[in-house]
């Protein structure tokens, strides 16, 4: 059980960009991967949300994210095949800023291929809130962040004011 410290925002490392994972054999993968795991069920036990983490978030830059919405997928060198044109505007936030929410604007279906942690070629299609997910824990291999898709500076907002003003999360008044 390894609970890593996530980095916030303003940490210069979540700006980078992650490395390609070459050599499956590397015992860091495996331990990257565990990692990830124990610290996103330890956020979620101490937050209440959270569906998604990703390498760089606990300092360690390779391209290496997790998952757990139905159950628990690690998706290594994950890649966006394919997009929708069709977009979708949501509310998103990030353990990286946990007391802030941002309006993004996503695609609304993506295919992702990765390899698993059997160096295994997969591929997963998604659509709404998961497409979402993979591309905001995708981005952040790039280091992209949530608030950088914000649709505008208005929609950048502390958690506890969202909750006061908005009764149900990640509802968007615009249309899919
Ligand atoms: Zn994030």
């Amino acid at each position: 059980m390894a609970v890593k410290e996530i980095l916030l925002l303003g940490n210069p490392s979540l700006r980078q960009k992650s490395d390609r994972v070459d050599n499956f054999k590397n015992a860091d993968v495996h331990q990257t991967v565990n990692d990830l795991q124990d610290t996103l069920n330890d956020f979620r036990k101490q937050n209440g949300f959270g569906r998604g983490i990703s390498a760089p978030q606990i300092g360690v830059p390779s391209r290496i994210i997790f998952i757990d919405v139905e159950k628990p997928i690690a998706l290594i060198n994950p890649e966006i095949i394919e997009s929708s044109n069709e977009m979708m505007i949501l509310w998103d936030d990030c353990f990286s800023f946990p007391d802030i929410m941002v309006k993004v604007k996503r695609n609304k279906e993506i295919k992702v291929r990765y390899r698993d942690v059997n160096q295994d070629e997969q591929i997963i299609s998604a659509n709404g809130s998961l497409s979402e997910l993979l591309q905001h824990e995708i981005d952040h291999l790039d280091g992209i962040l949530a608030i950088d898709h914000a649709v505008d500076s208005k929609h950048i907002i502390l958690k506890t004011e969202y909750q006061k003003y908005h009764s149900i999360r990640n509802v968007s008044p615009h249309p899919f």
